[in-house]
């Protein structure tokens, strides 16, 4: 937590007293940004569309609002329930409310997650829970089994929505929306704000505040960097950069597709994972490659301005102009996909003589010097090749077979023994599911799906691209 200027007090607030007391008890003073911006409009009943970094205290930020509707009767039924992308964080978010809510008479918040049996949670559920913490998928097997209702339901709390997107949970989400009451209070939480969750809070929030925390594309979160290079040199200062700043992803830019090809070329001949986002690729082929870059299996995206449009990314680390644009807004857009939210990113830019004109429109646009380097600044590394994080398998089956992420984060936690946050993005369309898993446990990964069952039946499962 900040310990800079305390923020206001919670007594602003219309808590009751034993809450207050509560809150006093659990060292919480002040309270967050987040939590000032956000409590008063919950605490009126207003539908919610927040967003703040990790670590700033958003579980107290809907905890409060959803305790403070709340009947704790035995037959009063379950008046709010949280929406979660993990078990973990499910669990963490039972926790705060549980310890929020002592203040309360008897608050029973149930967690209803997959990979756990579903038997004790049939009976916990039948011992009346108020307040339900839970995964999208596992809390859909509930409610289409009838062991979950929803009438009482005051408050809805989509939590982490970014990261329950990046999830592959939109159409469990937007099942278990359908199946509440319409007339309830929604809160929407995110650590970043890409255009799906805007998308989905459009779609399942009535009239609600808005409440944005992080500033996005900071100026002073993209470090500029430019390096004066003469023309035969330009493909390769792209692998030198690459080794010098070794960002996870990065979004390279051309003028031309010629030059996207003759890159991804080059960098796959040193040993980097690169792939080329163009025109002529089948649409299947289109949606691997971006499927492994945005689950950060693939460390370069070289494209052009057209191919790159609507791309969608949230994480990335560098962008690489490895040519100049002769159009100063379109380098303001370029490089502006990089350093989000609370990340630093890197732009990098190659200019030869020829550029430094467009060089020069860049700064007048901007009403800044850029700063320059040499080439002979970048250290050749010499440590391992630049590999990605994570690996992307591809399994075969899919929305046709009915497979969901959940079943696929349940195989690799459950019987395969790993843990949830060695798993990352996992994709469901039509024919495959992609699911990325930590770069050191990939075959390990593989043979045990590919070894176990989904959905009760043996799948294929490969590995996509190089390394
Ligand atoms: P987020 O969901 O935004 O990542 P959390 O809700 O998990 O953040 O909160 C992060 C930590 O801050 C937790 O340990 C929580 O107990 C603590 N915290 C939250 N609000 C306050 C507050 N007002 N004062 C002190 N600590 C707080
Ligand atoms: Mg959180």
């Amino acid at each position: 937590m900040s310990t800079q200027s305390p923020g206001p007090s919670f007594s602003e607030l219309p808590l009751s007293p034993a809450t207050l007391e509560n809150l006093e008890r659990l060292g919480y003073r002040s309270m967050t940004p987040i939590q000032a911006a956000s409590l008063p409009l919950g605490l009126a009943g207003r539908d919610l569309i927040a967003q703040a970094k990790t670590g700033s205290g958003k579980t107290a930020a809907f905890a409060l609002v959803l305790l403070s509707r709340l009947t704790a009767s035995r037959a009063a039924g379950v008046q709010a329930l949280v929406l979660s992308p993990t078990r973990e964080l499910a669990e963490q978010v039972a926790q705060e409310i549980r310890r929020l809510a002592r203040a309360e008479e008897n608050v029973k918040v149930l967690v209803l997650c997959g990979g756990t049996p579903i038997r004790p949670q049939l009976a916990s559920l039948e011992h009346g829970a108020h307040v339900v913490v839970g995964t999208p998928g596992r809390v859909l097997d509930h409610l289409s089994r009838g062991t979950l209702r929803l009438d009482a339901l005051c408050t809805l709390v989509l939590d982490e929505a970014d990261r329950m997107l990046d999830m592959g949970f939109f159409e469990d989400m937007q099942r278990v929306i359908e199946a509440c009451p319409a007339a309830r209070q929604t809160l929407l939480f995110s650590a970043t704000f890409p255009e799906p969750v805007a998308r989905l809070a459009r779609q399942f929030t009535r009239d609600a505040e808005e409440v944005r925390l992080a500033e996005q594309h900071a100026p002073t979160k993209i470090r500029q960097v430019f390096y004066r290079i003469e023309e035969r040199e330009r493909l390769g200062a792209v692998a030198a950069l690459l080794d010098h700043y070794r960002p996870a992803s990065t979004l390279a830019f051309c003028n031309t597709r010629r030059r996207c090809r003759e890159l991804v070329e080059l960098l796959t001949a040193r040993g980097f994972l690169a792939q080329a986002l163009h025109g002529e690729l089948e649409q299947v082929e289109r949606d691997q490659v971006l499927v492994q870059f945005s689950n950060r299996s693939l460390s370069v995206l070289v494209a052009t301005d057209v191919a790159a449009r609507g791309l969608d990314i949230a994480e990335l680390e560098a962008v690489i102009n490895v040519e100049v644009t002769p159009d100063p807004d379109v380098h303001v857009h370029r490089i502006g996909r990089t350093g989000r939210v609370d990340q630093e990113g890197w732009a990098l830019s190659l200019s030869s003589l020829e550029e430094l004109a467009y060089v020069a429109r860049i700064e007048e646009a901007s009403g800044t010097k850029v700063p320059w380097q040499p080439l002979s600044a970048l250290k050749r590394s010499g440590r391992e090749p630049l590999l990605p994080p994570m690996v992307t398998l591809q399994i075969q089956g899919g929305r046709r077979e009915k497979l969901r992420p959940g079943d696929v984060l349940g195989a690799l936690t459950g019987s395969a023994g790993f843990r949830a946050e060695q798993v990352g993005k996992i994709q469901v369309t039509e024919m495959s599911t992609y699911v990325a898993v930590e770069r050191g446990i990939a075959d390990e990964a593989r043979t045990r799906l590919a070894s176990g069952k989904l959905k009760g039946r043996t799948v294929k499962v490969r590995r996509l691209g190089g390394a």
